[in-house]
């Protein structure tokens, strides 16, 4: 092997980002010797508040543009409050019924803007499988099969998502414990197993609608998700 050639790119995005996630996880935290840091730190005014600062990264390991939201709070704790909220354009943008995701992202950002915190906002659409296949998966859905069985069924994985870069974000902004806002417990052991500490669990909030009934009972029944359904 010539040690001059550079290194072939781990991350081809000719492979399906379910896949190329799979292989950063397998890599682990901080391989090939990169460092998350922070790059930029700029403030948006959202819902007329001036206190939301939008934090960007380098050296990411999955090259997506994950990014964080930083809420000051007008009665922060510490440890902070974080709610790690994995990109759904449908459910985020467009208020989807289809499932929680808009309804939980506004419930984060109720909370942080009282207790402050951070919001990581990670850019594995459709747990992962991207926002194509996850439409594809909709459509097997209203033939009758439920959200993991309708990514087994397209040979995906039923959940592809990798909490490693959050991890490193969290690392990035000096944030080493928090109370992490969630119903789902593999957040919490990936968060734990990339050496943050979680000193709280604090729920995610849940939210049923005739239209997303089925998908929560999926999530109860097969993750484990602490939902008061
Ligand atoms: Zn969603």
């Amino acid at each position: 092997m010539n040690p001059h050639s550079p290194d072939p790119d781990p991350y081809p995005m000719n492979v399906h980002p379910a896949r190329r996630a799979a292989r950063g996880r397998r890599r682990g935290p901080g391989h090939a010797g990169r460092t998350v840091s922070v790059r930029n730190e700029v403030c948006i005014p959202v819902r007329d508040d001036a206190r939301a600062r939008f934090v960007t990264f380098d050296g990411l390991p999955d090259g997506a543009e994950h990014f964080a939201v930083r809420f000051e709070g007008v009665e922060p704790r510490d440890p902070p409050i974080v709610r790690m909220h994995s990109e759904c354009i449908t459910g985020d943008v467009f208020a989807s019924r289809r499932c929680d995701c808009g309804d939980q992202l506004r419930h984060a950002l109720d909370v942080l803007h009282a207790a402050g915190g951070f919001l990581l906002y990670l850019r594995q659409e459709g747990r992962g499988i991207g926002l194509v296949a996850k439409l594809d998966a909709y459509r097997l859905q209203d033939a009758g099969a439920d959200t993991f069985a309708a990514n087994r069924a397209l040979d995906l994985p039923a959940d592809a998502r990798d909490y490693a870069c959050g991890a490193q974000m969290l690392a990035a902004l000096g944030v080493r414990r928090v109370r992490l806002m969630t119903n789902n417990p593999d957040k919490v052991a990936q968060l734990t197993a990339h050496g943050i500490e979680v000193v709280e669990r604090v729920s995610a909030g849940t939210f049923p609608t005739h239209a997303n009934r089925h998908y929560l009972e999926a999530k109860y029944r097969l993750t484990g998700h602490a939902l008061d359904l």
